[in-house]
């Protein structure tokens, strides 16, 4: 995933504040570490710190990094070892056509099927041999396919782009006095005027005479944006694809889930629907309207950190079980329904099916929002190795049997494209084996 948030005062403001205020809003993206970088024309003002974005201002007063221009990422790690203070971006990126220095912001995956590909070098070759940024981006659109939503800063000036795909999301809004650029509209808190996408293919400038298009390449036929925006990564108060609230598509997702699960008589008898809190709490209650059976919050989270985000299994599966605890009294021999929003690897639906044996439920069903999960994504979520997804090793039987429940219903693929296909095309390659055409081979 990653986020990415820049911010371009036209009244010359202060904009670190705000900034760092903004960005908060994208923690989701990704916890492994963030860095934000602001100038004032004159000099850039940089700071960068593993962990929770708010770790930013432990060490650096905000209020210090001067200027009013700023670009702010936080990682979510997709390639390299995680915990690295060196791949925090934004990344420095040095021009000698023109010798100025540049930084850059993406969420994306540079997405090969070959190995060790250096992401910084292949951007800080075409960036920095370009006599211009715009030259250098046109560059990269035309050679390399990619997963890119990505921003350039220069002193004076903010760069925009999407590949080809539209496989990340990218929106551009105006407020007031000031531009905003960033990952997923959640940030946008107040009523702005003007809020866009950025489109696949479009490089935009941002600096004292406004908004330029500066180019705009013919996307590909059939844009790809990213199904699992919807389903899990983006925050339920964003708006994707200009009109498309993900909090009301998780609630449809959960609905037609219902809809597939009516012809299982024993869950229809089940006394309560739970969602997994917090991403799975759409779908969830979207269920329970659908199935007419009353939603209960059973599962209490502990704290505030993805834990799928952490990079080792390990950790992962630690933190998986600090992080839910369980209802005591209610629960006991009644029959529950578990909605989450997918399986990866089963750490949390097997805990989850634990805690509620200890409260000694009677039945216990499991539905999942999204289809299984059975492919590698190269394009930005830490889907890697195709042996850690449960459903690339088991059918749905095995897996009902290993995570020992009474029944275990996945979306369809067929329902997924029903709720939301006739509104876009979309990627689906972690579900489908559908890889974008042209996207790896390079
Ligand atoms: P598992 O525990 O099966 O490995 O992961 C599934 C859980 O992680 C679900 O509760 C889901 O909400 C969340 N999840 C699903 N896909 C992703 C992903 O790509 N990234 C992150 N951070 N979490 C995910
Ligand atoms: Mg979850």
């Amino acid at each position: 995933m990653c986020g990415i948030l820049a911010l371009y005062s036209n009244q010359l403001k202060p904009i670190s504040i705000d900034l760092y205020n903004m960005f908060q809003l994208l923690q989701h993206r990704g916890q492994d570490g963030s860095g934000i970088v602001t100038s004032n024309l004159k000099s850039y003002y940089t700071t960068y710190s593993l962990g929770a974005i708010k770790n930013l201002s432990i060490n650096n007063n905000i209020s210090k990094l001067y200027g009013h221009i700023g670009l702010a990422h936080n990682r979510y790690p997709t390639s390299g070892k995680s915990n690295k203070l060196d791949l925090l971006q934004p990344w420095k990126i040095y021009n000698k056509q023109n010798n100025n220095i540049y930084y850059l912001a993406f969420n994306g995956t540079l997405s090969t099927k070959r190995q060790n590909i250096n992401e910084y070098k292949i951007f800080n070759n075409i960036i920095g041999n370009e006599i211009s940024i715009g030259n250098g981006l046109k560059k990269l659109l035309n050679t390399i396919p990619g997963t890119y939503s990505l921003i350039i800063m220069s002193k004076d000036s903010l760069y925009i782009t999407r590949d080809l795909y539209g496989i990340r999301p990218l929106i551009i809004a105006k407020d007031n006095d000031k531009w905003i650029i960033s990952s997923e509209t959640c940030v946008l808190q107040n009523n702005c005027e003007t809020i866009f996408e950025v489109n696949p293919g479009e490089i935009i400038r941002i600096n004292s005479s406004g908004l330029e298009y500066i180019f705009r390449f013919k996307p590909k036929n059939q844009s790809s944006f990213c199904i699992f925006e919807y389903i899990y990564f983006s925050r339920p108060d964003s708006i994707l694809e200009s009109t498309n609230e993900v909090y009301k598509v998780r609630v449809e997702l959960g609905k037609q889930l219902a809809i597939e699960c009516k012809k299982n008589t024993e869950l229809l008898k089940a006394d309560y629907v739970i969602g997994v809190p917090n991403s799975s709490v759409p779908h969830a209650i979207g269920f329970s309207q659908e199935i007419g059976i009353p939603y209960c919050s059973a599962f209490i989270r502990n704290n505030t950190h993805r834990t799928f985000i952490l990079s080792d299994q390990k950790s992962r599966k630690e933190q998986v079980s600090l992080k839910f605890s369980c209802l005591p009294l209610i629960l006991k021999n009644k029959s529950v329904i578990i909605i989450d929003d997918s399986i990866v690897r089963g750490n949390t639906i097997t805990h989850l099916v634990k805690l509620l044996r200890n409260r000694e439920c009677n039945k216990i069903h499991v539905a999942i929002a999204s289809p299984p999960i059975i492919n590698q994504c190269y394009m930005g979520m830490d889907i890697t190795t195709p042996e850690n997804l449960i459903a690339h090793n088991k059918n749905i039987q095995e897996i009902k049997k290993f995570i020992n429940v009474d029944s275990l219903t996945y979306l369809s693929l067929s329902g997924l494209i029903q709720v939301q296909y006739p509104k876009s095309n979309y990627c689906t390659a972690c579900l489908s084996g559908n890889y974008p055409k042209g996207l790896l081979d390079w």
